[in-house]
């Protein structure tokens, strides 16, 4: 499990970039809606979309770890 975030504010294609807690990118945190506990990245992608009824996706500098579990 890991502590999954998404970023507010959406990138330049409309994404909304999903990130662990323990990501060396990870922006400032009142930019950050907090997703919960989760065990993998799909479950997080999935739930940051349905909250912020937006595409999301993972960020590739962290969440490829989580892709499996
Ligand atoms: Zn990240």
């Amino acid at each position: 499990m890991a502590e999954f975030y998404v970023e507010i504010n959406a990138q330049d294609n409309d994404e909304h970039v999903v990130h662990i807690s323990e990501c060396s990118l990870l922006p400032s945190k009142e930019t950050m809606q907090y997703l919960g506990s989760i065990s993998n990245t799909k479950s997080a992608v999935k739930k940051a979309a349905e909250i912020l009824r937006k595409q999301a996706t993972g960020c590739s500098h962290c969440t490829p770890a989580y892709q499996t579990f």
